[in-house]
């Protein structure tokens, strides 16, 4: 068996061109342009690029950005300032605080801040709440990315065993919950597995899907994958065969039943959920 190479770069490219044409009808009607504000913090060169990334696509589906790039050393009080400065500025619809964050300053502080209805990134208390209760505001990029993925493949959840290693607030335990969660692109029965889980092996075996969230290069391996198996790898390193992702693509391929490549897999989907959260927060913004 070859395994079907799940093309999240297509399917975002899709999504992202629903959303300009979506935006462009909502200006139409409005008369309102929909805009992220980007908060960079530091030099980190992978944040950089990200951010960079992240505001072409904005411009390419008609929502404006804007970057407020910020030194390394800045004390959080300024940082909070920013943020409250954003929260009241009616023009911003969506923040997008760039993680990870200078040690100096505290990230859930931070995240706390930013007001949720303009929390694009969905990591606000409020937001991961209404997740969990399955009437969420906006979905976190990279869980509903993935989710997307499924949805548009046909990819059926619904009474489907999924094991997700990881449990991290921004990937692992969101897309465990929302596979969990009743409707379209849920209704899975779901194990999350971590760095505690025993006999992990034997777990991820019995996945029909297979979400690997962990950051360690190539760390699933054949032998931890059922036969036809779906298998999403969430992983992103820099390494000297380029970029490599948390699965070992060569060894679990052949046997997996469907996979996705890295890169132009479950990253591209991020960046479209992004523009598709912050269409929303502009939709959300207008009045009753
Ligand atoms: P993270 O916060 O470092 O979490 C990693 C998780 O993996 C933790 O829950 C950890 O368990 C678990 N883990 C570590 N070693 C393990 C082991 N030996 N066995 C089982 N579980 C283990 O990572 P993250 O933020 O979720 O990111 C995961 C990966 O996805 C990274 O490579 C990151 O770069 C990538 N990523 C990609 C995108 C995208 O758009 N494509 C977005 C976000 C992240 P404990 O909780 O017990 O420590």
């Amino acid at each position: 068996m070859t395994a079907i190479l799940l093309d999240g770069k297509a399917v975002a490219s899709t999504i992202r061109s629903e959303i300009a044409d979506e935006t462009s009808k909502f200006k139409a009607d409005h008369g309102v342009v929909p805009k992220l504000a980007a908060v960079l913090v530091g030099e980190d060169p992978a944040s950089q690029v990200y951010v960079r990334n992240k505001q072409r696509a904005c411009e390419a589906a008609g929502i404006d950005s804007e970057l407020h790039r910020l030194p390394g050393d800045l004390a959080e009080t300024q940082l909070l300032k920013l943020v409250s400065d954003l929260n009241h500025d009616a023009s911003v619809h969506g923040i997008l605080v760039q993680l990870p964050l200078p040690s100096t300053i505290s990230t859930e502080k931070v995240l706390q801040a930013v007001n949720p209805t303009k929390d694009v990134d969905a990591f606000h208390p409020e937001n991961v709440g209404r997740m969990v209760q399955g009437k969420p505001r906006f979905l976190p990029c990279t869980p509903q990315g993935i989710q997307q993925l499924l949805i548009r493949q046909q990819i059926e959840t619904a009474g489907r065993r999924v094991v997700v290693i990881g449990r991290s607030d921004i990937v692992g335990k969101p897309i465990a919950c929302m596979l969990g969660n009743r409707g379209v692109g849920g209704d899975a029965t779901v194990t999350i597995c971590h760095s505690k889980t025993l006999e992990l092996n034997t777990i991820t075996r019995q996945a029909e899907i297979l979400i690997v969230a962990i950051g360690r290069p190539k760390f699933v391996t054949a032998e931890m994958v059922q036969q036809g198996a779906v298998v999403i790898d969430v992983g992103i390193h820099r390494s000297d065969e380029g970029l490599v992702g948390d699965v070992d693509f060569a060894s679990v391929a052949p046997l997996a039943g469907a996979i996705t490549p890295v890169p132009g897999g479950v990253g591209p989907l991020t960046v479209a959920m992004l523009l598709k959260n912050t269409l929303r927060a502009a939709q959300l913004s207008l009045p009753a």
